[in-house]
């Protein structure tokens, strides 16, 4: 299954492909990274329609398009995607991406173990 890691931090790309490391050999799960709420949008945009994503975790905090806005514009266009947030910030946003859709809310540092159980899950 096909998830889309959005963090404008580069190096969290390089902790979800340790995490993942196993999944990924496996093929049970192929990881998309995009740096920014616009590259998302972008990628998703340009692939076959409607998108193979599964699932989007997306950090909140990010210059330009925030994971909020990406959070609404994800559910309008392409509301079959399951849309997750992950935030250091650890309740301040939590109603506001309920209210949007999101499907889970993780903080920071991650808990990587109960990640990969809610995308395993499906
Ligand atoms: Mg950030």
């Amino acid at each position: 299954m096909k998830v889309m890691v959005v963090d404008d931090e580069k190096d969290v790309e390089l902790l979800f492909r340790q995490y993942f490391r196993k999944e990924m050999q496996q093929k049970k799960i192929e990881l998309i990274f995009a740096f920014s709420g616009e590259d998302a949008l972008k990628q998703l945009r340009d692939m076959k329609q409607p998108p193979e994503i599964m699932f989007i975790l997306s950090d909140i905090n990010m210059p330009g398009m925030n994971g909020l806005e990406l959070l609404q514009h994800v559910k309008r266009e392409f509301p079959s995607i399951k849309v997750s947030m992950i935030t250091a910030y650890s309740n301040q946003y939590y109603d506001a991406a309920m209210e949007y859709g999101a499907e889970h809310y993780f903080t920071k540092p991650l808990d990587f173990n109960a990640l990969k159980q809610e995308i395993l899950k499906g």
